[in-house]
């Protein structure tokens, strides 16, 4: 991937914002978005490049930065920084990185253990059936 359209840079980011967002007034700007850790998606869809969360239906009044905040505040990006970053050191894009990657493994381990728990549940349930039907035998 380029640099250029690397999604963890500011300008990466801000090349994904077509003539489609809808707005270009107060903290909703492209520039505001990007800043924000956001790159565009399509109509007002947005998506965080760190957290992976998609946030639509803007208000005109709405700051990107708090409503990021707001909605995913276990996000890495918005956790590191106060306010929106005008640049970002080496080491803190090396955190991002990372802190990013473990997110992503915690998603990873939530859906294995949900997928365990369901085909236990299904192995469960089809081991009771079977019981059932040997008791029946027995009668
Ligand atoms: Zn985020």
């Amino acid at each position: 991937m380029d640099v250029q359209d690397d999604l963890s840079t500011y300008q990466g980011r801000l090349k994904t914002f077509t003539e489609s967002w809808p707005f270009s007034k107060g903290k909703l700007t492209r520039q505001e978005m990007a800043k924000a850790g956001f790159f565009y998606l399509k109509g007002d869809c947005v998506q965080c490049y760190y957290c992976e969360k998609e946030l639509d239906c803007w208000e005109e009044e709405d700051d990107a930065f708090v409503e990021h905040k707001n909605h995913a505040a276990y996000c890495p990006f918005v956790k590191m920084f106060s306010e929106p970053p005008n640049s970002v050191t080496v080491h803190q894009a090396i955190e991002l990185e990372k802190d990013k990657l473990l997110l992503s493994l915690d998603r990873s381990f939530e859906k294995w253990l949900k997928d365990i728990k369901e085909v236990n549940e299904q192995g469960i349930s089809k081991f009771s059936k079977e019981i059932k039907k040997i008791r029946k035998l027995r009668l």
